[in-house]
């Protein structure tokens, strides 16, 4: 364990926050203050302003008029092309700086900047990624169904002003997501981060500010759900809402949207299932869906495979080797390059993650390992052993419920048919995993996983072109790739 847990403010000369509204970095206009608490200390670390619906308004009508009347949504491709080209190398010159914020936001630890898709590479590729949609966006002629002399022409036009709203896990990359597909298609932003996870963000719009993006086109307001989220999912002159998070304020953006007909895209929560069958290299997928669900944000991910459904004749060895790797992990600062893993965002789900591990006990799981929280040093903040139950049952709500935190249930299946129908057997669909030597098998199984994405004896494969989505509970529309960007645009 390390000596110290205190994150480094310093180290990267973090000033307290100001948002973006019509090119100007301001307070809010009632003069509220959220204060940022570091998830491994309990410290504060710094505030950000609190925007009210005065300020959210602001923000929505510069937003407007810059699509109405600036010349963003008018400016030739070549110019939008330079200035998301340019965001790119920004993010690449400052990467380091901003994966030392997001740990100062999250916690995620800084050696975790490692896997791509929680680099700022990736960020980078993203905005690189849509640079090259931007003189692509064309229309159609089409002939006339019945003959005649004329034509129909199509357009594909910006959807208009988009009102993103991002979570706390992963606030760089999942900024990118909707930030770069709304610039290369013409749109202008207001754009609300995590009250978790808001100074990385700040710095990501300051860089974009910086590569050119006219006033107005992109806008941050800081604060909680309420009132600035509520305030920005209502406000009537948004055309488009774009929403990273749970399940159960995604209902909240499908009712907001119902007010002026907003288009609406859904990336929510998950319960994904790895399926391990006996034929599998075990070892690989017990040391992989166990890391799913323990290193760098422990567990905190939506596409974590948190359901291992394994073979009832490798069962013991899939426990043993995931039982190890929960040994491996290690808790503390995450500037520390031997900290593998995160804290709980904040003390409720710290709370909510112990209901979760004592209801499953109560329910009648086996507990192998972890269900405490963290002793010593690492009491002052939000930490949680790596969990791991057997004996699971589909019924008991640590098999049911997005736990967002290190646990792993394991429940046994005989037959392929019956690992589909348990993998199946929620109202999530985000990801699932399928563990075997046997490509028939592999096709089989994704064309009957009722998930937006299956990977196939590996994990977290996916890059800017990849369309990334749920089915069912786990949201609507996809993001990355051509599929992502046609949600910011009409035809
Ligand atoms: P959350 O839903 O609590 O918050 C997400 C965002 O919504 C935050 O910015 C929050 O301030 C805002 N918000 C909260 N209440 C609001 C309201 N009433 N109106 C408008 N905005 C409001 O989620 P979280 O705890 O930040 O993130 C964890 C959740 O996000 C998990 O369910 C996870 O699975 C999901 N997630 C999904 C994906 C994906 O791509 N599918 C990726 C990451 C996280």
């Amino acid at each position: 364990m390390v000596a110290s847990i205190k994150p480094h403010r310093d180290d990267v000369g973090l000033a307290d926050g100001l948002m973006l509204i019509d090119g100007r970095w301001t307070a809010a206009e009632g003069g509220q203050t959220w204060t940022h608490r570091h998830p491994a200390t309990g410290e504060d670390v710094a505030s950000f302003p609190v925007a009210g619906a005065a300020d959210v308004d602001l923000a929505v009508r510069a937003a407007r008029r810059a699509f109405d009347e600036g010349p963003w949504p008018r400016a030739r491709a070549t110019e939008r092309i330079r200035v998301l080209r340019r965001i790119a190398d920004l993010v690449r010159e400052n990467g380091d700086e901003l994966l030392k914020l997001q740990a100062l936001d999250n916690s995620v630890p800084l050696t975790f900047g490692g896997v791509y898709g929680m680099s700022w590479a990736m960020v980078a590729d993203v905005f690189d990624h849509h640079a090259g949609w931007v003189d692509k966006l064309a229309g159609e002629t089409l002939p006339p169904y019945q003959g005649g002399d004329h034509l129909v022409m199509t357009l594909r036009e910006p959807v208009g002003v988009v009102g993103a709203v991002v979570p706390w896990n992963a606030p760089l990359l999942l900024t990118a997501q909707k930030v770069a597909p709304a610039l290369a298609a013409g749109c202008t932003i207001v754009l609300k981060p995590s009250e978790y996870a808001t100074f990385s963000v700040l710095r990501l719009v300051k860089l974009i500010e910086e590569a050119g993006v006219p006033a107005g086109v992109i806008n941050v307001v800081t604060g909680p759900g309420d009132p600035t989220g509520d305030a920005l999912i209502n406000h009537p002159m948004v055309n488009k809402l774009s929403f990273t998070g749970s399940r159960a304020v995604g209902r909240k953006i499908i009712e907001a949207s119902a007010n002026g007909f907003k288009r609406v895209s859904l990336e929510l929560g998950g319960k994904s299932p790895a399926l391990v069958f006996a034929d599998a290299d075990v070892g690989s997928a017990a040391a992989i869906t166990m890391g799913t669900v323990t290193l760098g944000l422990s567990g905190q991910v939506c596409l974590a495979q948190t359901r291992a459904l394994v073979h009832r004749d490798v069962a013991e060895e899939f426990l043993g080797m995931a039982e190890m790797i929960a040994g491996m992990v290690s808790y503390g600062n995450p500037f520390d390059p031997a900290v593998t893993s995160s804290p709980l965002i904040n003390p409720r789900q710290l709370d909510r993650v112990l209901g979760l591990i004592a209801q499953g006990q109560a329910d009648g799981a086996r507990l192998v390992s972890g269900g405490t929280r963290g002793e010593g040093e690492l009491a002052a903040g939000n930490f949680v052993a790596p969990t791991l139950f057997t004996d699971v049952t589909n019924d008991m709500s640590i098999a049911r419920e997005e736990i967002f935190g290190p646990v792993l249930s394991v429940l046994t299946f005989r037959t392929p048919a019956e690992a589909v129908e348990k993998a199946n057997n929620t109202p999530y669909g985000l990801s699932a995993g399928v563990w075997t030597e046997k490509g028939s098998l592999i096709l089989w199984m994704a064309s009957r996983l009722r998930a937006g994405v299956v990977w196939a004896n590996t994990f977290n494969k996916f890059d800017p072109t990849s369309p990334f989505g749920g089915y069912k509970e786990s949201g609507y529309g996809r993001e990355g790739g051509r599929h992502g960007l046609e949600a910011y645009l009409d035809v």
